[in-house]
Protein backbone atom coordinates (compact mmCIF):
# COMPACT_ATOMS: atom_id res chain seq x y z
CA UNK A 1 0.00 0.00 0.00
CA UNK A 2 2.91 2.65 0.94
CA UNK A 3 4.23 2.03 -2.30
CA UNK A 4 1.09 2.69 -4.69
CA UNK A 5 0.76 6.17 -2.60
CA UNK A 6 4.19 7.52 -2.90
CA UNK A 7 3.80 6.07 -6.94
CA UNK A 8 0.44 8.17 -6.85
CA UNK A 9 2.53 11.47 -5.34
CA UNK A 10 5.10 11.08 -7.84
CA UNK A 11 2.31 10.83 -10.57
CA UNK A 12 1.08 14.11 -9.56
CA UNK A 13 3.72 15.79 -9.17
CA UNK A 14 4.59 15.35 -13.24
CA UNK A 15 1.62 17.76 -13.53
CA UNK A 16 -0.12 18.04 -17.12
CA UNK A 17 -2.74 15.16 -17.34
CA UNK A 18 -4.65 14.67 -14.27
CA UNK A 19 -5.75 10.77 -13.82
CA UNK A 20 -8.98 11.16 -15.03
CA UNK A 21 -8.45 11.98 -18.26
CA UNK A 22 -5.93 9.17 -18.66
CA UNK A 23 -7.53 6.33 -21.19
CA UNK A 24 -8.42 2.87 -19.92
CA UNK A 25 -6.52 0.07 -21.06
CA UNK A 26 -3.43 1.40 -19.81
CA UNK A 27 -1.89 0.56 -16.75
CA UNK A 28 -2.64 3.93 -14.92
CA UNK A 29 -6.35 2.43 -14.92
CA UNK A 30 -4.89 0.25 -12.46
CA UNK A 31 -4.20 3.60 -10.33
CA UNK A 32 -7.72 4.88 -10.62
CA UNK A 33 -8.98 1.61 -9.59
CA UNK A 34 -7.08 1.24 -6.75
CA UNK A 35 -6.98 4.86 -5.72
CA UNK A 36 -10.86 4.46 -5.65
CA UNK A 37 -10.44 1.41 -3.07
CA UNK A 38 -8.16 3.43 -0.93
CA UNK A 39 -11.23 6.32 -0.78
CA UNK A 40 -13.29 2.93 0.21
CA UNK A 41 -11.46 1.62 3.12
CA UNK A 42 -12.37 4.38 5.48
CA UNK A 43 -13.59 8.39 5.01
CA UNK A 44 -9.68 10.09 6.00
CA UNK A 45 -7.33 9.04 2.99
CA UNK A 46 -3.67 8.16 4.55
CA UNK A 47 -1.51 10.75 5.11
CA UNK A 48 0.82 11.17 2.14
CA UNK A 49 4.26 9.70 3.09
CA UNK A 50 7.84 9.99 1.09
CA UNK A 51 10.32 7.46 0.44
CA UNK A 52 13.00 9.49 2.34
CA UNK A 53 13.48 10.66 6.10
CA UNK A 54 14.74 13.56 5.90
CA UNK A 55 15.49 14.32 9.88
CA UNK A 56 17.49 11.45 9.68
CA UNK A 57 19.30 12.04 6.45
CA UNK A 58 19.64 15.90 8.17
CA UNK A 59 21.33 14.51 11.70
CA UNK A 60 23.75 11.75 9.73
CA UNK A 61 25.22 14.54 7.61
CA UNK A 62 24.44 17.35 9.35
CA UNK A 63 23.70 16.61 13.04
CA UNK A 64 27.18 16.47 13.98
CA UNK A 65 30.61 17.81 13.33
CA UNK A 66 32.87 16.22 10.83
CA UNK A 67 36.18 17.96 12.10
CA UNK A 68 35.73 20.21 15.89
CA UNK A 69 35.77 23.53 13.54
CA UNK A 70 34.11 22.36 10.19
CA UNK A 71 31.49 24.70 10.55
CA UNK A 72 34.27 27.75 10.92
CA UNK A 73 34.65 28.57 7.26
CA UNK A 74 37.12 30.91 6.69
CA UNK A 75 39.90 28.73 9.02
CA UNK A 76 38.65 24.96 8.72
CA UNK A 77 41.11 22.64 6.46
CA UNK A 78 40.77 22.15 2.56
CA UNK A 79 39.03 18.21 3.77
CA UNK A 80 36.86 19.58 6.65
CA UNK A 81 35.17 22.02 4.09
CA UNK A 82 35.17 20.21 1.40
CA UNK A 83 33.31 17.16 3.09
CA UNK A 84 31.08 20.08 4.57
CA UNK A 85 30.14 21.39 1.31
CA UNK A 86 29.11 17.98 -0.04
CA UNK A 87 27.37 17.36 3.16
CA UNK A 88 25.13 20.37 2.10
CA UNK A 89 25.28 19.61 -1.14
CA UNK A 90 23.46 15.96 -0.51
CA UNK A 91 20.94 17.07 1.94
CA UNK A 92 20.32 19.96 -0.54
CA UNK A 93 19.40 17.52 -3.25
CA UNK A 94 16.39 16.62 -1.48
CA UNK A 95 15.17 20.04 -1.01
CA UNK A 96 12.74 19.96 -3.87
CA UNK A 97 10.98 16.57 -3.27
CA UNK A 98 10.66 17.60 0.21
CA UNK A 99 9.13 20.79 -0.86
CA UNK A 100 6.38 18.98 -2.88
CA UNK A 101 6.05 16.56 0.37
CA UNK A 102 5.33 19.35 2.51
CA UNK A 103 2.81 20.90 0.28
CA UNK A 104 1.17 17.95 -0.20
CA UNK A 105 0.76 17.77 3.72
CA UNK A 106 -0.19 21.08 4.31
CA UNK A 107 -3.43 20.55 1.69
CA UNK A 108 -3.83 17.25 3.49
CA UNK A 109 -4.24 18.72 7.37
CA UNK A 110 -5.89 21.36 5.84
CA UNK A 111 -8.41 19.30 4.33
CA UNK A 112 -8.09 16.60 7.53
CA UNK A 113 -6.83 18.81 10.39
CA UNK A 114 -7.80 16.06 13.04
CA UNK A 115 -5.05 13.86 11.73
CA UNK A 116 -2.50 16.35 12.65
CA UNK A 117 0.02 14.99 15.47
CA UNK A 118 2.84 15.64 17.23
CA UNK A 119 4.89 13.80 14.67
CA UNK A 120 4.21 16.17 11.92
CA UNK A 121 3.90 19.77 14.01
CA UNK A 122 8.15 18.02 14.66
CA UNK A 123 8.40 17.68 10.81
CA UNK A 124 7.23 21.45 9.86
CA UNK A 125 9.38 23.65 12.93
CA UNK A 126 12.04 20.86 11.31
CA UNK A 127 11.85 22.01 8.27
CA UNK A 128 10.80 25.75 8.91
CA UNK A 129 13.79 25.74 10.82
CA UNK A 130 16.30 23.70 10.00
CA UNK A 131 15.93 22.93 6.43
CA UNK A 132 15.56 26.04 5.17
CA UNK A 133 18.88 26.98 6.36
CA UNK A 134 20.52 24.42 4.11
CA UNK A 135 19.97 25.79 0.51
CA UNK A 136 21.84 29.23 1.89
CA UNK A 137 24.48 27.40 4.12
CA UNK A 138 25.09 25.23 0.87
CA UNK A 139 25.91 28.41 -1.49
CA UNK A 140 28.16 30.34 1.17
CA UNK A 141 29.61 27.33 1.93
CA UNK A 142 30.01 26.43 -1.34
CA UNK A 143 31.24 30.08 -2.74
CA UNK A 144 33.92 30.06 0.54
CA UNK A 145 35.19 26.94 -1.02
CA UNK A 146 35.80 28.29 -4.13
CA UNK A 147 37.45 31.43 -3.05
CA UNK A 148 39.55 29.80 -0.92
CA UNK A 149 40.58 26.54 -2.66
CA UNK A 150 39.26 27.21 -5.92
CA UNK A 151 42.84 27.82 -7.35
CA UNK A 152 43.44 24.42 -6.97
CA UNK A 153 40.56 22.95 -8.78
CA UNK A 154 41.39 25.19 -12.09
CA UNK A 155 45.21 23.74 -11.68
CA UNK A 156 44.02 20.09 -11.82
CA UNK A 157 41.37 20.68 -14.23
CA UNK A 158 43.61 22.81 -16.98
CA UNK A 159 47.03 21.87 -16.72
CA UNK A 160 46.22 19.43 -19.42
CA UNK A 161 44.73 21.70 -21.63
CA UNK A 162 46.97 24.79 -20.99
CA UNK A 163 49.85 25.23 -19.40
CA UNK A 164 50.72 28.97 -20.16
CA UNK A 165 47.21 29.75 -18.88
CA UNK A 166 47.42 28.02 -15.66
CA UNK A 167 50.39 29.42 -14.90
CA UNK A 168 49.05 32.92 -15.74
CA UNK A 169 45.84 32.22 -13.67
CA UNK A 170 47.59 30.78 -10.50
CA UNK A 171 50.35 32.45 -10.60
CA UNK A 172 49.74 36.20 -11.00
CA UNK A 173 48.56 37.45 -8.00
CA UNK A 174 44.49 38.66 -7.77
CA UNK A 175 43.85 41.56 -9.92
CA UNK A 176 40.89 44.11 -9.53
CA UNK A 177 41.08 44.79 -13.17
CA UNK A 178 38.90 42.54 -15.88
CA UNK A 179 41.43 43.15 -18.63
CA UNK A 180 43.91 41.28 -16.60
CA UNK A 181 41.91 38.57 -17.46
CA UNK A 182 40.56 39.49 -20.72
CA UNK A 183 40.52 36.47 -23.35
CA UNK A 184 38.54 36.95 -26.27
CA UNK A 185 38.76 35.01 -29.24
CA UNK A 186 36.97 36.11 -32.61
CA UNK A 187 36.46 33.74 -35.56
CA UNK A 188 34.77 35.00 -38.53
CA UNK A 189 33.36 33.21 -41.48
CA UNK A 190 35.21 33.98 -44.81
CA UNK A 191 32.43 36.21 -46.31
CA UNK A 192 31.77 38.36 -43.01
CA UNK A 193 32.78 42.16 -43.84
CA UNK A 194 34.83 44.27 -41.50
CA UNK A 195 32.08 46.17 -40.73
CA UNK A 196 30.24 43.67 -39.03
CA UNK A 197 33.43 42.58 -37.02
CA UNK A 198 33.77 46.77 -36.33
CA UNK A 199 30.00 46.33 -34.75
CA UNK A 200 30.79 42.89 -32.83
CA UNK A 201 34.02 44.23 -31.18
CA UNK A 202 32.53 47.53 -30.20
CA UNK A 203 29.73 46.16 -28.28
CA UNK A 204 31.61 43.61 -26.69
CA UNK A 205 34.01 46.09 -25.21
CA UNK A 206 30.78 48.41 -24.45
CA UNK A 207 29.35 45.84 -22.32
CA UNK A 208 32.58 44.54 -20.87
CA UNK A 209 33.37 48.00 -19.67
CA UNK A 210 29.50 48.52 -18.15
CA UNK A 211 28.96 45.09 -16.87
CA UNK A 212 32.47 44.08 -16.15
CA UNK A 213 34.26 46.74 -14.10
CA UNK A 214 32.04 46.54 -10.58
CA UNK A 215 34.51 45.42 -7.91
CA UNK A 216 32.30 42.47 -6.91
CA UNK A 217 32.55 41.02 -10.22
CA UNK A 218 34.00 37.57 -10.51
CA UNK A 219 36.69 38.50 -13.31
CA UNK A 220 38.12 35.12 -13.57
CA UNK A 221 34.64 33.66 -14.22
CA UNK A 222 34.34 36.05 -17.07
CA UNK A 223 36.66 34.47 -19.77
CA UNK A 224 38.08 33.11 -22.37
CA UNK A 225 35.06 33.88 -24.52
CA UNK A 226 35.38 32.52 -28.02
CA UNK A 227 33.47 34.54 -30.76
CA UNK A 228 31.97 33.00 -33.98
CA UNK A 229 31.00 35.51 -36.15
CA UNK A 230 28.59 33.71 -38.85
CA UNK A 231 26.98 34.80 -42.16
CA UNK A 232 23.78 34.11 -41.83
CA UNK A 233 23.68 34.06 -45.97
CA UNK A 234 26.75 31.87 -46.48
CA UNK A 235 26.09 28.42 -45.01
CA UNK A 236 29.23 27.20 -46.83
CA UNK A 237 31.12 29.62 -44.64
CA UNK A 238 29.81 28.40 -41.31
CA UNK A 239 31.01 24.97 -42.14
CA UNK A 240 34.33 25.94 -43.31
CA UNK A 241 33.90 28.03 -39.44
CA UNK A 242 33.26 24.67 -37.86
CA UNK A 243 36.24 22.85 -38.98
CA UNK A 244 38.46 25.92 -38.12
CA UNK A 245 36.90 26.24 -34.63
CA UNK A 246 37.11 22.55 -34.32
CA UNK A 247 40.82 22.64 -35.13
CA UNK A 248 41.78 25.12 -33.24
CA UNK A 249 40.29 23.20 -29.78
CA UNK A 250 41.89 20.26 -30.88
CA UNK A 251 45.31 22.48 -30.75
CA UNK A 252 44.60 24.89 -27.43
CA UNK A 253 41.82 23.01 -25.71
CA UNK A 254 42.21 19.15 -26.32
CA UNK A 255 39.99 17.79 -23.21
CA UNK A 256 37.28 20.35 -24.90
CA UNK A 257 37.40 19.21 -28.47
CA UNK A 258 36.66 15.50 -26.62
CA UNK A 259 33.54 17.11 -24.06
CA UNK A 260 32.04 18.67 -27.35
CA UNK A 261 30.74 18.33 -30.65
CA UNK A 262 34.04 18.91 -32.44
CA UNK A 263 34.74 15.19 -31.37
CA UNK A 264 33.58 12.73 -34.26
CA UNK A 265 32.00 10.52 -31.69
CA UNK A 266 29.83 13.66 -30.48
CA UNK A 267 28.01 14.52 -34.14
CA UNK A 268 26.83 13.12 -37.28
CA UNK A 269 28.69 14.65 -40.11
CA UNK A 270 26.22 15.77 -42.85
CA UNK A 271 27.01 14.91 -46.62
CA UNK A 272 27.36 18.53 -46.82
CA UNK A 273 30.36 18.42 -44.53
CA UNK A 274 28.27 20.33 -41.79
CA UNK A 275 28.24 19.45 -38.01
CA UNK A 276 25.38 20.89 -36.34
CA UNK A 277 27.74 23.41 -34.63
CA UNK A 278 27.36 26.46 -36.01
CA UNK A 279 24.97 24.89 -38.90
CA UNK A 280 20.98 23.63 -38.37
CA UNK A 281 19.58 21.72 -40.75
CA UNK A 282 20.53 23.10 -43.85
CA UNK A 283 20.81 26.71 -42.63
CA UNK A 284 23.59 29.30 -40.53
CA UNK A 285 23.06 28.70 -36.63
CA UNK A 286 21.63 31.95 -35.05
CA UNK A 287 22.84 34.35 -31.28
CA UNK A 288 23.33 32.44 -28.69
CA UNK A 289 25.89 31.46 -25.82
CA UNK A 290 26.40 27.85 -26.60
CA UNK A 291 28.88 27.08 -24.17
CA UNK A 292 30.13 27.86 -20.79
CA UNK A 293 33.78 27.41 -18.84
CA UNK A 294 33.14 24.23 -16.61
CA UNK A 295 34.72 20.78 -16.03
CA UNK A 296 33.81 19.84 -19.31
CA UNK A 297 34.76 22.74 -21.88
CA UNK A 298 37.37 25.95 -21.61
CA UNK A 299 35.59 28.44 -22.32
CA UNK A 300 32.29 30.47 -23.20
CA UNK A 301 31.00 30.35 -26.74
CA UNK A 302 29.32 32.69 -28.22
CA UNK A 303 27.59 32.27 -31.32
CA UNK A 304 27.00 35.68 -33.35
CA UNK A 305 24.76 35.65 -36.16
CA UNK A 306 25.08 38.46 -39.04
CA UNK A 307 22.07 40.97 -39.68
CA UNK A 308 21.77 42.80 -42.95
CA UNK A 309 23.81 45.83 -42.14
CA UNK A 310 22.59 47.88 -45.11
CA UNK A 311 18.87 48.08 -42.77
CA UNK A 312 19.69 46.22 -39.61
CA UNK A 313 23.37 47.14 -38.03
CA UNK A 314 21.03 48.07 -34.96
CA UNK A 315 20.29 44.08 -34.71
CA UNK A 316 23.53 43.62 -34.76
CA UNK A 317 24.79 45.89 -32.00
CA UNK A 318 22.07 45.35 -29.32
CA UNK A 319 22.07 41.38 -29.95
CA UNK A 320 25.76 41.38 -29.18
CA UNK A 321 25.08 43.27 -25.98
CA UNK A 322 22.18 40.37 -25.34
CA UNK A 323 24.70 37.65 -25.51
CA UNK A 324 27.39 39.86 -23.83
CA UNK A 325 24.81 40.00 -20.30
CA UNK A 326 24.30 36.40 -20.29
CA UNK A 327 27.87 36.09 -20.24
CA UNK A 328 27.96 38.14 -17.01
CA UNK A 329 24.56 36.40 -15.46
CA UNK A 330 26.52 33.33 -15.84
CA UNK A 331 29.91 34.10 -14.49
CA UNK A 332 27.84 35.07 -11.06
CA UNK A 333 27.31 31.16 -11.00
CA UNK A 334 29.93 29.28 -12.15
CA UNK A 335 31.26 27.15 -10.40
CA UNK A 336 27.62 25.22 -9.37
CA UNK A 337 26.69 22.61 -10.53
CA UNK A 338 24.41 22.66 -13.03
CA UNK A 339 20.88 21.72 -11.72
CA UNK A 340 21.97 24.50 -8.85
CA UNK A 341 22.69 27.20 -11.84
CA UNK A 342 19.39 26.68 -13.01
CA UNK A 343 18.02 27.15 -10.10
CA UNK A 344 19.72 30.53 -9.18
CA UNK A 345 19.46 31.90 -12.13
CA UNK A 346 15.33 31.74 -12.51
CA UNK A 347 15.88 29.53 -15.54
CA UNK A 348 13.83 26.96 -13.25
CA UNK A 349 11.26 27.84 -10.96
CA UNK A 350 8.67 25.59 -8.97
CA UNK A 351 9.14 21.51 -10.05
CA UNK A 352 8.19 20.91 -13.65
CA UNK A 353 11.91 20.92 -14.59
CA UNK A 354 10.90 22.98 -17.64
CA UNK A 355 13.72 26.08 -18.36
CA UNK A 356 11.51 29.47 -17.99
CA UNK A 357 12.77 32.52 -20.20
CA UNK A 358 10.89 35.20 -18.23
CA UNK A 359 14.33 36.00 -16.21
CA UNK A 360 17.88 35.49 -17.61
CA UNK A 361 15.86 36.52 -21.08
CA UNK A 362 13.96 39.45 -19.89
CA UNK A 363 16.92 41.01 -18.46
CA UNK A 364 19.35 40.56 -21.38
CA UNK A 365 16.34 41.54 -23.94
CA UNK A 366 15.66 45.28 -21.68
CA UNK A 367 18.84 46.06 -20.88
CA UNK A 368 20.14 45.34 -24.53
CA UNK A 369 17.95 48.04 -25.60
CA UNK A 370 18.53 50.60 -23.23
CA UNK A 371 22.40 49.89 -23.26
CA UNK A 372 22.21 50.55 -27.50
CA UNK A 373 20.03 53.59 -27.06
CA UNK A 374 22.02 55.33 -24.70
CA UNK A 375 25.29 54.51 -27.15
CA UNK A 376 23.27 55.97 -30.08
CA UNK A 377 21.66 58.84 -27.71
CA UNK A 378 18.15 57.62 -29.04
CA UNK A 379 15.69 56.22 -26.65
CA UNK A 380 13.25 56.11 -29.49
CA UNK A 381 15.35 52.61 -30.26
CA UNK A 382 14.21 51.36 -26.70
CA UNK A 383 10.55 52.56 -27.08
CA UNK A 384 10.24 51.02 -30.10
CA UNK A 385 11.41 47.91 -29.22
CA UNK A 386 9.42 47.76 -26.06
CA UNK A 387 6.19 49.09 -27.92
CA UNK A 388 6.15 46.37 -30.17
CA UNK A 389 7.43 43.62 -28.34
CA UNK A 390 4.34 43.96 -25.69
CA UNK A 391 1.71 45.42 -28.25
CA UNK A 392 2.36 43.79 -31.28
CA UNK A 393 2.03 39.91 -32.43
CA UNK A 394 6.07 39.65 -32.61
CA UNK A 395 5.32 36.87 -35.04
CA UNK A 396 4.90 36.01 -38.76
CA UNK A 397 1.53 34.35 -38.90
CA UNK A 398 -1.90 35.58 -36.74
CA UNK A 399 -1.71 35.64 -33.55
CA UNK A 400 -2.82 37.82 -30.80
CA UNK A 401 -0.56 40.46 -29.78
CA UNK A 402 2.36 39.69 -26.79
CA UNK A 403 -0.26 41.43 -24.38
CA UNK A 404 -3.30 39.26 -24.78
CA UNK A 405 -1.29 36.14 -25.04
CA UNK A 406 0.53 36.81 -21.89
CA UNK A 407 -2.77 37.87 -20.22
CA UNK A 408 -4.65 35.26 -21.02
CA UNK A 409 -2.18 32.82 -20.24
CA UNK A 410 0.27 31.76 -17.51
CA UNK A 411 1.85 33.76 -14.58
CA UNK A 412 5.37 34.84 -16.34
CA UNK A 413 7.43 33.09 -14.53
CA UNK A 414 5.49 29.39 -15.73
CA UNK A 415 5.78 30.36 -18.98
CA UNK A 416 8.33 28.35 -20.94
CA UNK A 417 10.29 28.37 -24.11
CA UNK A 418 7.63 26.08 -25.66
CA UNK A 419 4.49 27.40 -24.30
CA UNK A 420 5.36 30.84 -25.85
CA UNK A 421 8.88 31.77 -26.06
CA UNK A 422 8.15 35.27 -27.01
CA UNK A 423 6.22 36.36 -24.39
CA UNK A 424 8.87 34.86 -21.90
CA UNK A 425 11.35 37.58 -23.56
CA UNK A 426 8.93 40.35 -24.03
CA UNK A 427 6.91 40.27 -21.32
CA UNK A 428 10.14 39.51 -19.28
CA UNK A 429 11.32 42.46 -20.67
CA UNK A 430 8.75 44.62 -19.17
CA UNK A 431 9.11 43.03 -16.20
CA UNK A 432 12.48 43.77 -15.72
CA UNK A 433 11.61 47.66 -16.77
CA UNK A 434 8.84 47.41 -14.48
CA UNK A 435 11.39 46.06 -11.55
CA UNK A 436 13.77 48.89 -12.77
CA UNK A 437 11.66 51.69 -12.95
CA UNK A 438 10.59 51.21 -9.18
CA UNK A 439 14.12 49.78 -7.56
CA UNK A 440 16.92 51.07 -9.86
CA UNK A 441 19.29 49.69 -12.38
CA UNK A 442 22.31 49.57 -9.56
CA UNK A 443 19.47 47.29 -7.29
CA UNK A 444 18.67 45.00 -11.01
CA UNK A 445 22.25 44.40 -11.22
CA UNK A 446 22.92 43.95 -7.83
CA UNK A 447 20.27 41.12 -7.98
CA UNK A 448 23.04 39.12 -10.09
CA UNK A 449 25.56 39.97 -7.63
CA UNK A 450 24.00 38.47 -5.08
CA UNK A 451 23.50 35.21 -6.78
CA UNK A 452 27.02 34.40 -6.03
CA UNK A 453 26.55 33.23 -2.67
CA UNK A 454 24.02 30.63 -3.99
CA UNK A 455 21.35 31.55 -2.93
CA UNK A 456 18.16 30.61 -5.06
CA UNK A 457 16.24 32.61 -7.13
CA UNK A 458 12.68 33.11 -4.72
CA UNK A 459 14.94 33.96 -1.78
CA UNK A 460 17.50 36.33 -3.47
CA UNK A 461 13.99 37.67 -5.20
CA UNK A 462 12.76 38.14 -2.11
CA UNK A 463 15.70 39.72 -0.37
CA UNK A 464 16.55 42.04 -3.46
CA UNK A 465 13.37 43.31 -3.81
CA UNK A 466 11.48 43.09 -0.73
CA UNK A 467 8.96 40.88 -1.74
CA UNK A 468 7.99 37.69 -3.26
CA UNK A 469 8.07 37.03 -6.87
CA UNK A 470 4.75 35.57 -6.62
CA UNK A 471 3.22 38.93 -5.25
CA UNK A 472 5.34 40.57 -7.64
CA UNK A 473 4.48 39.07 -10.69
CA UNK A 474 0.45 39.79 -9.72
CA UNK A 475 1.12 43.75 -8.88
CA UNK A 476 3.04 43.67 -12.56
CA UNK A 477 0.31 41.79 -14.30
CA UNK A 478 -2.13 44.27 -12.96
CA UNK A 479 -0.22 47.35 -13.85
CA UNK A 480 0.04 45.73 -17.32
CA UNK A 481 -3.60 44.81 -17.79
CA UNK A 482 -5.11 48.40 -16.52
CA UNK A 483 -2.33 50.63 -18.06
CA UNK A 484 -3.04 52.89 -20.89
CA UNK A 485 -0.34 52.62 -23.56
CA UNK A 486 0.92 56.21 -22.50
CA UNK A 487 1.14 54.65 -18.85
CA UNK A 488 3.19 51.92 -20.20
CA UNK A 489 5.87 53.68 -21.94
CA UNK A 490 6.19 56.39 -19.06
CA UNK A 491 8.43 53.62 -17.34
CA UNK A 492 10.71 53.54 -19.69
CA UNK A 493 14.02 55.62 -18.92
CA UNK A 494 14.84 58.29 -21.50
CA UNK A 495 18.25 58.82 -20.25
ZN1 LIG B 1 19.19 35.40 -24.64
Amino acid sequence: MKKLIIFLLLLSMCGGNSTSNLQPESESDQIIENSSIIEEDSNIPPIPTVSFDIVEIYEAKLGSELCSDATEIDTTSEECLRQYRDNLEFVFGYAEDLRVYMDDLNDFFANYPSTFSAEYSDLFVFVNEKFSAVPQDYGIVASKYQQRFGNLDVNITTTTIDTTNTTASTTIPTSDNYLDYRDVKIFRASTISDQHIEILTKYIQLTEQLLFTDQRVKRKNLYPIIVVQLDSDNYQSAIAVEEEYCQYLRDEYPATFNNTRCNPQNHNKKADGSIGLFTDDGRVSGSSISGIPSDRECCYLFISGSFDLSWDSSSQAYVTIHEMYHIFQLSNVIGFDYDLEQKITGKRIGNDNRDKPFWMEGYATYFSHLYYSRDINDFSHLENEMNRGLLSCYCGDNQPPIKERYLNGPELYNVTWDSDWAVGYQVGAWFIAYLSNIHGEQTMYDFWINSQSGILFPENFQNTFGKDYITYEKEFRNFIANSSEDELMSILPNK
